[in-house]
């Protein structure tokens, strides 16, 4: 059989621990076999980061800029422990806020769903989609923690010398405080990317913030989104048949635990993290959320949404058997194998990559499954397999 030929390069992003063993596997059984597989490889292990004071993260970036289209595995964010670990000149910042503040856009995650998987939720019937804005918020803050007694301020200074000025808190003893900011610009286009990947899937859109309480940051977010909404998108969403609806944050949260799914959830970049977190573990598993940062000049970036599998990793080095989902990392691929496929005019590899999913989704509904999939599904006669056989049970499938 001939392989399926690539023309442009795919940026591939390598990363860390459990998934950079997952990533070397699924390489090597699902996709070499099968494509002459073109990329442009950087090493986004925490120890090239560190040799390379990071450049290479900035890199890959700029790649994504150039070629459109990147697929990145999990990795490390630093934290003390991984300072020890990994003996870090530096604690570098989290690859994905860095990649996420050069392209900007937003980060969308709908959740895989298979036969035999059931929500946790009863009264969800459809993906729920979350739409996390990718740019700023605490993800770009500054800290302080305050000594003790003293007065904090916030001050903006104009180009023109204009100074706005408000006191934060007079403090009275040791605290805390935290500086944040947004942009009209990335709001904007936060706001279009939820609009029309919207109108491309055919789906409601619900964006909710606090702007009862944060007057004038969450407000702004909620004022840009109408603006925008009234202005380029009311019609075509009538004529599509579709809703855009704005709603407290605390009300969104109600709203979702009794809706059937089926739509998109914008959030803030804050609520965004950790409402999916929330929304995949309850459709089935972390394992199974795809993740994609759409930016406003049409670039994307695939990756699954959940970490490193640090636990695993670690059993996997003390030469035990580990069962990890490589489901969400499959897809990473295929979606960027998709969109690489769509933007060159390359329908043998868009192909390829439905063919791909549905193997990897028809080897679960048939039975076969990582550990953390079979703990919870309703299927019987359940076959639970380890890490690689998994990926070996699929290429099975994809081959019959
Ligand atoms: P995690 O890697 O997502 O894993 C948390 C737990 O979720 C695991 O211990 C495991 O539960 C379960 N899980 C997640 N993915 C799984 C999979 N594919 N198959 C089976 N079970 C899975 O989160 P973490 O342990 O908090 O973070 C580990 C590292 O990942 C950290 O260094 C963090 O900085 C990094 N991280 C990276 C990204 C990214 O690059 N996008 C995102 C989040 C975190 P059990 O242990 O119960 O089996
Ligand atoms: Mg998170």
């Amino acid at each position: 059989m001939s392989k399926i030929t690539m023309t442009t390069p795919l940026v591939e992003m390598d990363g860390d621990e459990m998934t950079r063993i997952l990533w070397k596997m699924i390489k090597d059984e699902l996709l070499v076999p099968f494509i002459d597989l073109k990329t442009e490889y950087y090493d986004l292990g925490l120890e090239c980061r560190n040799k390379t004071n990071d450049q290479v993260t900035i890199d890959s970036a700029e790649a994504t800029k150039k070629y459109g289209v990147a697929v990145k595995c999990a990795t490390i964010t630093p934290n003390a422990a991984r300072m020890d670990e990994y003996d870090l000149k530096e604690m570098w910042k989290s690859p994905n806020g860095t990649i996420r503040a050069m392209l900007d856009g937003t980060v969308f995650r709908a959740p895989i769903t298979v036969k035999g998987i059931e929500p946790t939720v009863r009264t969800w019937k459809k993906p729920i989609t979350i739409a996390r804005h990718a740019y700023g918020d605490v993800y770009k803050s500054v800290e302080i923690k305050a000594p003790g007694a003293g007065k904090a301020e916030l001050v903006f200074t104009g180009e023109d010398g204009t100074v706005i000025k408000e006191t934060i808190h007079e403090f009275d003893g040791a605290g805390v405080l935290q500086g944040m900011h947004n942009v009209d610009k990335s709001i904007a286009s936060f706001a279009r990317s939820c609009f029309n990947y919207a109108l491309d899937t055919k789906q409601d859109l619900w964006f909710a913030t606090k702007d009862t309480i944060s007057k004038k940051y969450d407000h702004t977010f909620k004022d840009i989104f109408q603006e925008i909404y009234d202005a380029d998108y009311a019609q075509k969403f009538d004529a599509a048949g579709i809703e855009y609806f704005y709603t407290l944050i605390d009300d969104a949260v109600a709203r979702v635990m009794k809706s059937e799914g089926g739509y998109i959830w914008a959030c803030k970049n804050y609520d965004g993290d950790v409402m999916s977190d929330m929304v995949s573990s309850a459709f089935g598993s972390l394992a199974m959320m795809t993740s994609v940062l759409v930016s406003p000049d049409g670039n994307y970036e695939y990756e699954a949404a959940h970490g490193t599998v640090q636990r695993h990793y670690y059993k996997h080095l003390k030469g035990e058997e580990t069962s990890t989902n490589s489901v969400a990392t499959i897809f990473a691929w295929t979606g960027a194998l998709r969109k690489r496929g769509e933007l060159d005019g390359n329908k043998d590899l868009m192909e390829f990559a439905d063919k791909l999913e549905k193997a990897t989704i028809d080897t679960i509904e048939s039975g076969t499954m990582t550990k953390d999939l079979a703990l919870i599904t309703t299927l019987e006669n359940v076959n639970a397999v380890n890490s690689e056989n998994f990926i070996k049970a699929i290429r099975k499938t994809m081959e019959a």
